[in-house]
This record gives structure tokens, C-alpha cells and sequence, in this order.
């Protein structure tokens, strides 16, 4: 893994429900990597799904962080107050002829799904290209028979092969498809969201759940689009259950509040986690500047985890 330098860090939840182990233990890998190069760290709420984002667990998610102990520096900001910002990039892509709408349902990408160009896989429901080439009677016949549903848009990529370098997870290349820059119900895609927030935030180091990963050469492409400089990535294995699948409520006491229920405290809670992540053996309770100090020799050592930490529940 590169060296640690001072780089602007985030932690960008979807205030979606509480946090999980899992969620806890990327953002306190997220707050190491920004404070042990002495970098800024903040926190973003991603709540663009307004069917699915709560203020409530917006405050219960930044409570739970600061109770492990994590601090951020300045306002959390909130994507749902940020809708200009993500249109002025779809309209600066769509000034260069780079967006198309497209009519396409789930299904009907499903059904055309071409087999990726050479050896790089395709994200996972890449995109065949469907709509990019309609004439504009087509693109009114799609409309209508569309049943008056609106159009979402896409970014006309080149369908390159584009690598990123992550940090433990090396290099790693994908097919850029016409991916989404807006949805159908009118609202800014993820990957342009967080590509556009981390570049008006100055992050510079993304650290987040290695789920992510499929979609880091698309955001990559994205951001070199919009001028914004290159980032560095770290993709943390995720949290499973007993079970080897994702870490879900029925996987037991999985929520700071859960632990807290059982007895533990939040320090106990904190020190699971960097014990999981071969910080300090089980039981033993670092205190936050020890584990900064931890993590810098670790960086430089390379042995942070590679592999996925199964929740003992
Ligand atoms: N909001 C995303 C999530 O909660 C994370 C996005 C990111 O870190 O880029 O999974």
C-alpha cells in the first residue's frame, strides 16, 4: 500500500438505517487513514432516496461515530441540499454532447445485456447502450410508449477499459459503461453525486466498503470528465455474517446501540473492530492516538486485512 500522506478523508453513510459493526469499522478505518496523515476527515449524509433517508438515522449514524470516538471537521453536509451542484455537472457533460436519455426499464437492460469488450469485467448491470443511438422520432416513440415515465439520463462514455490502484486491493480495471447521471424519478445518480461531492469537498482519499470497488473505475472516468484531480482509494473487505453473507439484523447484536445493550461499552465496541483488524489482540483497548499510531506502521508494513472479517456475533 502507497505511503501515508496528509489527505482530506470522508465517510459518507446513506441515512438509510442504523449502522452496523461493518459500517462502524470503515469509518473508523476512513478516520485513521485522514488522521494519521493528519489529514481533514468529514462526513457526508448520502440521502438522495428520499423514500429511504430519515433524519433520525442521520442523528443516530452521527452519534454512534462520535461515541467510538471519531471526530469530523465541519458541517456534515447533506447531498439532499447539494441538487444544483449535481445538475451543473449534468449540464456541463450535456454541453459537450456527453448525455443521452434514456427509456430503458431494469428489465428491458437485463434482456440486452451485451458480453463485455476483451478481458475487463463490466460492473455489474453495465449498460448495452440501448438508447445512446436513437434518432429523435425514435427518441419520441420511446417516450410515449414509455408511458409518459421520464427519461433517466446517461453519460455517452467511450467504453474504455479504465484502472484504478487501491490500496490494498491493487490494480483494478472495468469497462466504463454509459452509466447513470440521473435517475428516471428525476434525482442525481450515486456515482455522479459522490464523484461530484468529493471533488467540491477536496477529498482526496476515499476509504470505504469494498462492495464499491466495481463502481470506483466508473467514478474514476467520471471525475476525469469533470477536471477533478485523481484519488486515492482504499477499499476495506466487508463485514460478513456466520454464514459468509452480508452482515444483516438477523446476524445478531450488529448495531453500536445492540452492543451497548449487551453490557459492552463504546471503547469495547472500538476495540472489537481494531482487533478485527489485527490492530491490538481481542480484549485489549488501545486508545484512539495508539491506534493512529498503529495504523501508520501498519500502512507501512502493508498488513492491514485483505480479506473479509466474519462477525462472531
Ligand atoms: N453511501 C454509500 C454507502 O453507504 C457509500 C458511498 C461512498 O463511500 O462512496 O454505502
Amino acid at each position: 500500500m502507497a505511503p501515508l500522506v496528509m489527505a482530506t478523508g470522508r465517510f459518507a453513510p446513506s441515512p438509510t438505517g442504523d449502522l452496523h459493526v461493518g459500517n462502524l469499522r470503515t469509518a473508523l478505518v476512513a478516520w485513521l487513514a485522514a488522521r494519521a496523515g493528519g489529514g481533514r476527515f468529514l462526513v457526508r449524509m448520502e440521502d438522495l432516496d428520499p423514500m429511504v433517508a430519515r433524519a433520525e438515522f442521520e442523528a443516530q449514524q452521527l452519534h454512534d461515530l462520535a461515541a467510538i470516538g471519531l471526530d469530523w471537521d465541519g458541517e456534515v453536509v447533506n447531498q439532499s441540499s447539494r441538487m444544483e451542484l449535481y445538475q451543473a455537472a449534468i449540464s456541463s457533460l450535456d454541453a459537450r454532447g456527453l448525455v443521452y436519455p434514456c427509456f430503458c426499464s431494469r428489465k428491458e437492460i437485463q434482456d440486452a445485456v451485451r458480453a463485455p469488450n476483451g478481458s475487463a469485467p463490466s460492473p455489474e448491470g453495465a449498460y448495452p447502450g440501448t438508447c445512446a443511438d436513437l434518432s429523435t422520432l425514435q427518441r419520441s416513440q420511446r417516450a410515449r410508449s414509455g408511458g409518459g415515465r421520464p427519461a433517466a439520463l446517461r453519460l455517452r462514455s467511450s467504453g474504455e477499459v479504465v484502472t484504478v490502484t487501491d490500496g490494498l486491493h491493487g490494480q483494478y480495471s472495468a469497462v466504463v459503461d454509459d452509466l447513470v447521471l440521473r435517475r428516471h424519478d428525476g434525482m442525481p445518480a450515486y456515482n455522479l453525486a459522490v464523484v461530484v461531492d468529493d471533488g467540491d469537498q477536496g477529498v482526496q482519499q476515499v476509504v470505504r466498503a469494498d462492495d464499491l470497488l466495481a463502481s470506483t473505475p466508473r467514478q474514476a472516468y467520471l471525475a476525469g470528465l469533470l477536471g477533478l484531480p485523481p484519488m486515492s482509494y482504499l477499499h476495506i473487505p466487508l463485514v460478513l455474517g456466520p454464514m459468509g453473507q452480508r452482515l444483516a439484523k438477523r446476524d445478531g447484536a450488529i448495531t453500536l446501540a445492540d452492543r451497548l445493550m449487551l453490557g459492552e461499552s463504546a471503547v469495547d465496541v472500538r476495540s472489537a473492530l481494531a482487533a478485527s483488524l489485527g490492530m491490538c489482540a481481542p480484549g485489549e483497548r488501545p486508545t484512539l492516538s495508539e491506534l493512529v499510531a498503529t495504523f501508520s506502521v501498519m500502512v507501512d508494513a502493508g498488513t492491514l486485512p485483505r480479506t473479509p472479517w466474519v462477525f462472531p456475533g
